[in-house]
């Protein structure tokens, strides 16, 4: 594999375009907004900046990584002769059924597809196409560029030569493969949205401050970050929607969203993407915040 579209160039996409064309693969970085494509590379820019400040790559790195993505507004033009697609659109199950029905129709019959869902159904999605056997989850983990793990999902049909083909080129760009079943949440979101649930739950009972609950699971558990402060970092309307599927997909109350996080949500307050969450990111702090998770 050589040449890989990515769909989306927002939080996810870009740091998924970053990864590959630093590692020398072809990308084609798609997005129905031109806006988010911009905003996408700049992003990409200021994280290589980050990664020559620190020594890690050279200025000429910088340079090439960059010239190895090409951005497109239109689907069809984007996927052409590309052997795998990512898609990291917005988590909604109906926009990426529809996206995966639209590859289907334009992407060459070898091309596999993959979708960095938190927690739609990969078996769900790849019904949408006439290849089941080559759609494959592949949930990459926020910043992509620094995070080891992609879970690997295996739907219903994904055959054995489609994850083995995943798990080489995961581990290709240095990444750490782990192959999980298709239930809601795969493993991942399944434990980790409870726990950011109940601390969301634990807030609205006015049992501690936000500060407070991250510093309790930040130095009790030996966490990196506080629970509510990875909200605002995955996004609030991430963190809502996969509690929703969950919800859906087991029956089981246990997953009901907390009510003040559906009135963030309601209220725009997203996190560190809208500037504001359980915490506040003015442009100042949202820098901050940012250069930490890059040390
Ligand atoms: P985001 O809102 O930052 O970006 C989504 C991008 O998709 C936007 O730029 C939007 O313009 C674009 N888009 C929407 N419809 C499109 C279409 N039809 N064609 C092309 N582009 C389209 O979202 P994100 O946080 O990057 O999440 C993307 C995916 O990655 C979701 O499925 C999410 O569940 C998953 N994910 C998110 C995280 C996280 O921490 N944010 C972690 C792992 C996986």
């Amino acid at each position: 594999m050589k040449n890989i579209a990515v769909i989306g160039a927002g939080t996810m996409g870009n740091g998924i375009a970053h990864t590959f064309a630093q590692f020398n693969y072809q990308v084609h970085l798609i997005d129905i907004s031109q806006t988010s494509l911009d905003k996408g590379i700049a992003t990409i820019s200021k994280n290589l900046d980050r990664m020559v400040f620190k020594e890690k790559i050279s200025e000429a790195d910088k340079t090439n990584t960059l010239s190895n993505i090409t951005t497109f507004t239109t689907l069809a033009e984007g996927v052409k002769n590309v052997d795998l697609v990512i898609e990291a659109a917005t988590e909604n199950t109906d926009l990426k059924t529809k996206i995966f029905k639209e590859l289907d129709a334009v992407c060459s019959e070898n091309t596999i597809l993959a979708s960095n869902t938190s927690s739609i159904s990969i078996t769900q999605i790849a019904a949408a196409t006439n290849r089941p056997d080559k759609v494959i989850g592949m949930h990459f983990m926020n910043p992509v560029p620094i995070m080891k793990l992609v879970e690997l999902i295996r739907g219903y049909n994904t055959s054995d030569a489609v994850m083995q083909s995943i798990i080489a080129l995961s581990k290709a760009i240095d990444k750490t493969p782990v192959e999980v079943n298709d239930y809601p949440g795969f493993v991942a979101n399944r434990i980790l949205m409870p726990m950011i649930n109940e601390s969301i739950e634990t807030l609205f009972n006015g049992v501690a401050g936000v500060a407070e609950i991250d510093t309790v699971m930040k130095l009790g558990m030996a966490h990196p970050m506080g629970p509510l402060q990875l909200a605002d970092f995955i996004g609030l309307d991430i963190c809502l929607s996969i509690l929703n599927v969950l919800y859906d997909g087991f029956k089981n109350p246990k997953y009901a969203p907390c009510p003040l996080l559906v009135n963030m949500v309601m209220a725009g307050k997203l996190g560190i993407k809208s500037g504001e969450g359980f915490y506040d990111y003015s442009k100042s702090r949202k820098a901050e915040v940012i250069a930490k998770m890059f040390d």
